[in-house]
């Protein structure tokens, strides 16, 4: 297997094609990953959540890390890790402007994790809204030889 680094313009590529991401995030020296979609777009992550433990852990530690992916046959893969700032959306109208960004596709919140917490306090409460914005970018490309 041949492993080379990515450009810059690979790494921004994969990730504007890519939807879901594994976010890492840590508290008091404990780290957190969870799945996440996003969309990359004004050259940062837009995402929302609910309220819950990531965000906990962002609000108190903004400093994040993501990892996206794409795997192909023959044991092919891309993979770009990105060390980030979360920045949480609080204005009305930046609140907007992530919506419209989001919206497009607006059912992907069901199948990932809200359905599984519809029934508690969490649904209760607004959408946070959330960017983050690149402080490091690294690519990888894995090639049989
Ligand atoms: C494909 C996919 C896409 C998703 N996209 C989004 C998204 O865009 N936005 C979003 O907010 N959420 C998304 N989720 C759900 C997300 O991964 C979390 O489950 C959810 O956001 C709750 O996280 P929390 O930190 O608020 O957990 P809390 O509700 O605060 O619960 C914390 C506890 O639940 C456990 N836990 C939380 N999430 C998971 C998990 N996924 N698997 C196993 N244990 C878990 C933790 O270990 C911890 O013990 C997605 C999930 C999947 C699988």
């Amino acid at each position: 297997m041949l492993i080379r680094e990515m450009p810059t313009r690979e790494c921004r590529a994969l990730i504007a094609r890519e939807r879901l991401a594994r976010l890492g995030c840590s508290r008091d020296n404990q780290p957190y990953i969870v799945p996440i979609y996003y969309i990359f777009a004004e050259s940062q992550f837009f995402s929302f959540s609910m309220a819950g433990q990531k965000i906990d852990y962002m609000r108190t530690n903004p400093n994040v890390c993501l990892e996206i992916e794409r795997f192909h046959q023959n044991r092919r893969w891309k993979s770009v890790i990105i060390s980030g700032t979360f920045t949480e959306l609080t204005q009305k109208a930046e609140r907007q402007q992530a919506w419209e960004i989001l919206k497009v596709y607006n059912d992907w919140w069901e199948q990932g994790g809200f359905e599984a917490i519809s029934n508690t306090e969490h649904m209760q409460q607004a959408p946070i809204y959330f960017t983050i914005s690149i402080n490091e970018m690294t690519g990888r490309e894995a090639t049989p030889q």
